[in-house]
């Protein structure tokens, strides 16, 4: 399989993204380049809008994404509705390999591991 062969573009666009929320002192900011509330310095995190989220999102919905980060991309910080703007190098989808050897070593019967180095980065 290439590369070329696990990119699946996105076939679909939400915009989930309410703005920044402080973890610290729960203020709100609007999306922007910052990382620390002006409040109390405390950091920032993505504030989904949680009834878009309801609305859109659904097992089924989930299920008939593309085989990529992108089939979760209601739950993710996208700011953009622009499909064309979204990179997928085929992150994700990383198989499970039995590793019988380490099993016994550990005393357990069976044992799996999450081959996450056939990332693009090689890395998790
Ligand atoms: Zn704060």
């Amino acid at each position: 399989m290439s590369l070329t062969d696990r990119v699946a573009p996105p076939d679909r666009a939400t915009v989930n993204v309410a703005g920044l929320r402080c973890r610290e002192c729960g203020a709100t900011e609007p999306v922007g380049p910052v990382n620390v509330c002006g409040c109390c310095f405390g950091p920032l995190e993505i504030a989904y809008d949680d009834a878009a989220v309801a609305a859109t999102v659904t097992r089924a919905r989930i299920e008939a994404g593309p085989r990529s980060m992108w089939r979760y991309a209601d739950l993710l910080p996208v700011l953009s509705e622009d499909l064309t703007l979204r990179v997928d190098l085929g992150t994700g989808w990383t198989p499970l390999r039995p590793a019988p050897r380490l099993a016994a070593a550990l005393g357990l019967g069976e044992l799996w591991l999450k081959d996450d180095t056939r990332n693009p980065s090689g890395s998790f």
